[in-house]
């Protein structure tokens, strides 16, 4: 740290990224990507617009905002667009955590929550999660605090249900209600239409895991227009071009492909089934996720052991250095052929263990 970083700042923990050793050639299931590339139209539209790069980028991106707004069945002055999700949850925790309002979600979740309430200065508490990991709903009832729920979560993959989420909003009328789908499209129900119903609820998306853009960038929020209004008004006061010209029209088309990457969604969810199942037949305990990752932990060997030994074998999962989850480690679903190699391996390193 130099002399000169600021004090207000000094307490800062940032984000961890997961892993992208470059020393060889893993298989990678440690950060939620797809497996698959994106689709043909994608990358033509990508070629494309590269050779106007030149130009600035249409800051409104309205063709895409158009488009997605279409194909989720709400109004254009309902989304905005961002630069991966992690922009729009940083948006709302710099535009909502006003006059001492705290935000509230649970203790083992997506880290980038705590990070970005620390980041804009906000206060947070962090709620526990039941034994087996799910959510009490009850502690998120009238606490007069913004609430931040990952639906599925993250890293355990378990989901609550719309009329769980409905009781919340309900219940915290005068607070922000910031339901993160980042996985939805693996398992259970999203609330967007429930913005027309509540004006206290944002819900936001990426299309990075369903819809294998990554590492293009790309995310939005949806809620009323005026949650909307104030989200763009910290968008215009940052980075008024925060989704490049490459990205938009990647997102335009992949929208457009959604059959696609829909089919894709199912067939990482019969994968995860299939793993899960396999698993389990080597005594894993495994969350029930709706996810495109598995939450697991195996009585004969540590996390961070296995997770170790993977990584010897070529096989990256993500292990948390967190005291709760210490035996656990997330996998990312990935291709059948992806499934059977750390399957493999697996077999290997728990036959050694003997
Ligand atoms: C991956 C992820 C995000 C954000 O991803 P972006 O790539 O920034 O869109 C947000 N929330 C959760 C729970 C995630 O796992």
């Amino acid at each position: 740290m130099s002399r000169f970083f600021s004090d207000k700042l000094s307490k800062l923990r940032e984000y961890t990224p997961g892993e992208q050793p470059k020393d060889k050639s893993y298989i990678k299931l440690n950060t939620n990507e797809s497996p698959f590339e994106p689709s043909k139209s994608v990358a033509e539209a990508v070629q494309k617009a590269s050779k106007n790069l030149n130009l600035y980028c249409d800051p409104e991106a309205s063709s895409l905002t158009q488009a997605v707004a279409e194909f989720y069945g709400v109004g254009s002055e309902n989304v905005l667009m961002t630069n991966g999700s992690d922009e729009i949850l940083e948006f709302a925790f710099l535009a909502f955590g006003g006059s001492g309002k705290k935000f509230i979600f649970p203790d083992l979740t997506y880290g980038f929550y705590p990070v970005f309430a620390n980041l804009s200065g906000v206060n947070y508490e962090e709620i526990p999660l039941k034994e087996d990991f799910s959510i009490t709903i009850e502690d998120y009832l009238d606490k007069n605090a913004n609430v931040v729920i990952a639906n599925p979560n993250a890293p355990t993959g378990l989901v609550i249900t719309k009329s769980d989420i409905e009781k919340i909003l309900i219940a915290n009328k005068n607070s922000v209600v910031i339901i993160d789908e980042a996985y939805i499209d693996f398992g259970g129900e999203s609330c967007i239409d429930l913005v027309k119903k509540y004006d206290n609820l944002l819900v936001t998306r990426t299309f990075s895991k369903s819809y294998s853009l990554a590492g293009a960038r790309l995310g939005f929020g949806v809620a009323c227009k005026e949650i909307i209004d104030d989200l763009r008004k910290i968008k215009y006061s940052t980075n008024p071009y925060n989704v490049n010209s490459m990205t938009q029209v990647a997102g335009y088309f992949a929208i457009k492909d959604s059959d696609y990457y829909l089919k894709n969604c199912k067939t990482i969810v019969d994968n995860r089934e299939y793993l899960k199942q396999e698993l389990e037949k080597r005594n894993f305990y495994v969350t029930d996720s709706k996810s495109n990752f598995l939450f697991v932990a195996n009585p004969k060997i540590g996390g961070k052991d296995y997770y170790l030994k993977l990584k010897e074998l070529g096989v990256l999962v993500r292990h948390f250095d967190k005291q709760r989850i210490k035996d656990f480690v997330r996998i990312t679903v990935g291709t059948s052929q992806q499934v059977d190699a750390l399957l493999a391996c697996t077999d290997k390193i728990l036959g050694e263990l003997l």
